[in-house]
């Protein structure tokens, strides 16, 4: 659909009554203190951009860009306005005009193509591995990166050897008697950089009853392009996701990852896809996927056995903008987090709050997202906790990298690796 007719920029935008809310929630205005990145300017700005008044250019994209798309202001708008969408599809829209080859071949070539994206990864395991990657930050190689990813490209420290669907059957039988049968969709954070995420997924699934079917053939959810102004490319892969998952027969499409499930999720969903008349393909597909938590707690209502010699450990839980802001899912992973015997859950202040990871925000503008993750860290910090649980890879990428940086001694793991262990430990 034309960038003018989608509905957050045909109709929403003239309902902001500048009331200044959205501004007094959004992490990036608390670092940036100017209009031109607050919510409301942005608002602004895709009103002029659309009526023509302001040219689309790349520097009206650098100040789109600034948004982390964490969608806080979205949720506290008292208009109803989605503030992301609209800084989305006018991002879309101004890179159509403005395009870049590196950024076409990143996110055309290499990440529509799961093996492309894993020889990417497996490379710069190699480089790790064999100590280039140090070389050749000493000789000042890795200055010769674009934009910010030579500060950035610390954060990619211990990538595992193998991706997790090199390490997992396609069809994981349940354990016992099967009650549902579930496509895992796994996501490219998980499988290629927490596959031990993955392995405690499937681990407690089967369990708890599930046959868990990993579709190989399944691509990127797509959140990467849409925030990277390639919502065609998200188009095309939502539609080959949707077209592959609604081939088997599932009960639930669970996915352990927050982008994910937003991404896949109807409110998304309907609004990548507005105008293409797939609205029974997408409520066939959306109505059946479930964030993890949500699927262990409310479906599954897993119990862990109670254990004496359980460790006592001590844990804070980070919300997921994803989780949280896109589909109000908070309970879930506290409550999960405390049927596990010897946990004791400790609130951090702000847990709602942005770390800065947000896919590939901290790759892009890496000195603004270590801001936004130091307040995060002052937070985990304060509460002392040996382990930081959340549910989204780009947030434990982000984390790791805030306690590396703070030589913290505080372990991030995603709450399912918790379950897992607990059932292990028995
Ligand atoms: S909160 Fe909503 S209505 Fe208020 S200024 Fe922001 S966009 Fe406009
Ligand atoms: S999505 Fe988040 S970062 Fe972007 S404008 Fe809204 S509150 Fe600020």
């Amino acid at each position: 659909m034309d960038f003018k007719e989608l509905p957050p920029v045909k109709e929403q935008v003239m309902k902001c009554v500048r009331c200044g809310k959205c501004r007094s929630v959004c992490p990036v205005f608390a670092e940036i203190r100017n209009e031109t990145v607050a919510p409301r300017g942005h608002v602004f700005m895709v009103q002029m951009v659309r009526d023509g008044k302001v040219k689309p250019d790349q520097a009206v994209y650098d100040h789109l860009g600034n948004c982390l798309l964490c969608e806080t202001c979205s949720v506290n708008c008292p208009s109803g306005i989605d503030i992301h969408e609209l800084n989305a599809a006018a991002r879309s829209y101004i890179y159509e005009k403005n395009p870049s080859p590196v950024k076409d071949l990143i996110f055309d070539t290499m990440w529509t193509k799961p093996a492309l994206l894993k020889s990417a990864i497996r490379m710069m395991w190699g480089a790790q591995k064999t100590g280039a990657q140090k070389i050749a930050r000493a000789l000042g190689l890795t200055r010769m990166l674009p934009g910010d990813l030579p500060k950035a490209e610390q954060i990619l420290t211990n990538i595992p050897s193998r991706s997790a669907k090199s390490r997992l059957a396609e069809v994981n039988p349940a354990r016992g008697e099967k009650k549902y049968r579930v496509g895992y969709f796994l996501g490219c954070g998980t499988d290629l950089l927490n596959p031990n995420v993955a392995l405690a997924t499937v681990d407690v699934l089967t369990r708890n009853g599930c046959e868990v079917v990993i579709p190989r053939d399944m691509k990127c959810c797509g959140l990467p392009h849409i925030a990277n102004g390639k919502m065609d490319t998200a188009q095309e892969l939502a539609k080959e996701n949707i077209r592959l998952f609604n081939s088997y027969d599932f009960d639930y499409i669970v996915t352990d990852c927050a982008s994910c499930s937003s991404a896949l999720g109807a409110k998304n969903l309907e609004f990548l896809l507005a105008g293409e008349g797939l609205d029974e393909e997408i409520e066939k597909f959306s109505e059946k996927v479930i964030d993890l938590t949500v699927f262990l707690v409310d479906v599954l209502d897993v119990r862990p056995p109670a254990n004496d010699q359980a460790l006592k450990i001590r844990v804070t839980y980070h919300d997921p903008c994803h989780l949280a802001n896109a589909q109000n899912i908070k309970n879930q992973p506290r409550e999960l987090l405390r049927r596990i015997p010897g946990i004791d859950l400790l609130e951090m202040k702000d847990a709602n709050r942005c770390c800065g990871g947000s896919g590939t925000y901290a790759l892009t503008h890496y000195d603004l997202s270590m801001q936004i993750l130091d307040r995060k860290m002052d937070c985990i910090e304060a509460t002392g906790a040996d382990y930081i649980a959340t549910c989204c890879p780009s947030c434990m990428m982000q984390l790791n990298h805030g306690v590396n940086r703070r030589h913290l001694g505080a372990k991030v793991v995603h709450p399912v690796e918790l379950l897992s262990h607990s059932y292990a430990n028995r």
